[in-house]
């Protein structure tokens, strides 16, 4: 690992408290470092109050901050005083911890300090650093752990048990260092936790921490622990029996969750290794993996459904064996999963949450790899890793309701993506917590959406193989499937019966029809095994109000319309409503210029004002009109209806 300390970067920053940001983001920048809010570091500054009095105060990371991103405003300032102080109290709950600390603070507004932060104050050094890196918590997570390191660093760290983070491990380190010369340590090292390091300038206490962690790397592949993962395993896809895992493990939490697959050569060959049921179960790599990935993955086999029951069960009876009768169970279902011979999968509420989950499990099944040909991968004993589940910070959290949205993990596909009202339904379901998967012709598609929920794939519907992929795609990206908005179409050009070319009824009728046979089709299967499946189709006001040099059109409309009533009786046994929508006179697309409105408008004499509220109601439809209908058509609104068909078109004296 090599510093990425900046000479001309680090000179523009005077402050001691700009530099510590800078050095913080450095650390921040290294997953084997630190992972998504995980270490922390801080700085001692003399200071001057508002009454002239000398202050020394402690900046610690505040809680919620992540190195990567934290700014100053991140930094949480403790008065270093009672910090010191309380680490000489016998005993301290962490709950009463960060009441205390919290009152030691000069600026109300910050952060809650980090629960290190006594740990901080008591090393007497300007700088403190601390990561969690993987070399350092892989040589201690062996059976000769502590052997190894103190071969490594010999008596220039200072070795520490592993305690409970918080004021058990502040305490235990203060009595250990009591009789102890600092400025002979160059750090710390935490087992099965993680290291300290310190100096009074930034880039020693920085750089000490590259310098350990690279030591523990030169180790590692000293001792030839290099993985290769094989890029030749034969991954045995089953995308059916991936979403039906998806739905189980759903209905055990009680709630759709994201299904992250990853079968990516290192996913892959980890679940590919005929051990992999033994080594993956022994725990986590830091005990403060658990509170995101519990302590174990679930192991799929022949039947999921059994695998996720035996799953929650054992985790019941861990609980029984662990708690004292004052803790609230924790939902016992997995967090993640290793599919033998397939890959990894990774469950999350959110797309987000999942990829969290997920980056943890690659650093996680690299370190159980590396451990094993060190000797035998050994996690802390089962008991530890309960108190961090359950530390009281963590169940004091629990019960203080955190709203979701209406859409909060469903999986949506949605055609013709990529303007107008399949655009609009894209963000409505987005921004009602679906993650989406967007279909179009539109080559942009791939960088249309500019977020991790929303995949944007190429697809023309009127290829077969075009839409069996796309449907691939989402169940891979996400794990299932359970909302299509079958919306693709086009609008031809105004022929009559006796005058038309038979491109222009043909392509009508392989688009605004076909494509959508082709798409249920394709989804059926997937959208059996999905959270409360529904299929929304938009239609047309034509089909109830056909219009003269409009047949192409409001005949494959029509279609598309019988097509979905057919499929409302046929899909209605497993559990898939199939609703329409009629749209009208939706102005807000691609096809209406500017100019073509001003040419129908005159055409009817009327203002384009009048032209665009020439309905009953004089209003205005709008691509998110119709987008918001087709999201409640999805969610629990129409959860007992099916075969509708809802108009919106301002009223429509013809249709009514
Ligand atoms: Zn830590």
């Amino acid at each position: 690992m090599n510093s990425l300390w900046n000479n001309d970067e680090a000179t523009q920053y005077k402050d001691a408290l700009a530099l510590r940001v800078y050095t913080s983001r450095l650390l921040g920048q290294e997953s084997a470092l630190v992972l998504h809010g995980g270490g922390n570091t801080s700085v001692k500054r003399n200071t001057t109050n508002l009454f002239g009095e000398n202050e020394e105060l402690l900046y610690v990371k505040g809680s919620g901050w992540d190195l990567a991103t934290i700014e100053s405003a991140g930094f949480a300032p403790v008065k270093l005083d009672i910090l010191k102080k309380m680490v000489q109290l016998p005993q301290l709950s962490d709950s009463e911890m960060v009441r205390v600390q919290r009152a030691a603070m000069t600026n109300p507004n910050a952060p809650n300090p980090s629960v290190e932060a006594i740990l901080h104050a008591i090393i007497p050094f300007t700088y403190v650093d601390h990561t969690h890196a993987d070399a350092v918590v892989t040589i201690t997570n062996t059976k000769t752990g502590e052997e190894r390191i103190r071969q490594i660093y010999g008596n220039r760290v200072l070795i520490v048990p592993y305690v409970m983070p918080g004021f058990i491990l502040a305490k235990k380190i203060y009595e250990m260092t009591q009789d102890i010369d600092w400025t002979a340590l160059e750090g710390m090292i935490l087992m099965n936790h993680g290291v300290f390091t310190f100096a009074d300038d930034a880039k020693t206490s920085y750089e000490r921490m590259i310098q350990l962690v690279s030591e523990a790397e030169n180790y590692l592949q000293a001792k030839n622990t290099h993985i290769v993962p094989s890029s030749n395993v034969v991954v045995k896809e089953d995308l059916l029996t991936l979403a039906r895992i998806r739905k189980s493990v759903s209905e055990a939490k009680g709630f759709p969750m994201i299904s992250q697959l990853d079968t990516n050569p290192k996913s892959a060959s980890f679940a590919h290794l005929s051990h992999v049921a033994s080594i993956a179960t022994r725990g986590p790599l830091t005990p403060d993996h658990v509170i995101r990935t519990k302590p174990i993955p679930m192991i799929i086999g022949n039947n999921p459904e059994a695998d996720i029951d035996n799953y929650t069960k054992a985790y019941c009876k861990y609980f029984e064996r662990n708690t004292n009768d004052q803790l609230t169970r924790l939902n016992p279902t997995p967090c993640w999963a290793i599919w033998p011979e397939v890959g990894i999968i990774s469950f999350g509420r959110s797309v987000k949450e999942a990829g969290i989950i997920s980056d943890i499990k690659d650093h996680t099944v690299e370190a159980i790899q590396v451990a094993e040909m060190l000797g035998g991968w050994k996690a802390l004993p089962e008991s530890d890793i309960f108190d961090m589940e359950y530390w009281e910070l963590e169940q004091a959290k629990l019960g203080k309701s955190s709203t979701s949205l209406a859409l909060q993990g469903k999986i949506a596909l949605v055609t013709g993506a990529a303007s107008g009202i399949g655009r609009a339904c894209v963000e409505a379901l987005h921004a009602q917590g679906a993650a989406v998967i967007a279909l179009d012709l539109n080559p942009a598609m791939t960088t249309l959406f500019d977020k991790k929920e929303i995949l944007g794939v190429v697809c023309d519907v009127t290829i077969d193989e075009n839409i069996k992929n796309s449907v691939e795609i989402a169940i891979r990206h996400f794990g299932g499937l359970d909302i299509v908005i079958s919306n693709a179409g086009i609008f031809p050009p105004s022929e009559t019966i006796a005058d038309m070319n038979p491109k222009t009824w043909d392509d009508s009728i392989a688009i605004n029809l076909t494509s959508h046979q082709r798409l249920l089709q394709a989804c059926t299967p997937y959208l059996a095994v999905g959270i409360e499946p529904a299929i929304i189709m938009v239609a047309s006001k034509n089909v109830a109000a056909p219009g003269p040099g409009a047949s192409a059109y409001s005949v494959a409309k029509a279609g598309q319309t019988q097509l979905a009533r057919v499929a409302a009786l046929e899909l209605g046994a497993l559990g898939i409503r199939v609703n329409m929508v009629h749209p009208n006179a939706v102005f807000d697309t691609a096809l209406w210029t500017t100019e073509i409105l001003e040419k129908r408008a005159k055409h009817y004499g009327i203002t384009v004002e009048e032209y665009k509220t020439n309905n009953i109601l004089k209003t205005e439809v709008t691509s998110k009109d119709v987008a918001e209908l087709a999201c409640a058509m999805a969610g629990p609104l129409f959860a007992k209806t099916t075969g509708a068909q809802v108009p919106i078109d301002g009223g429509n004296e013809r249709v009514i």
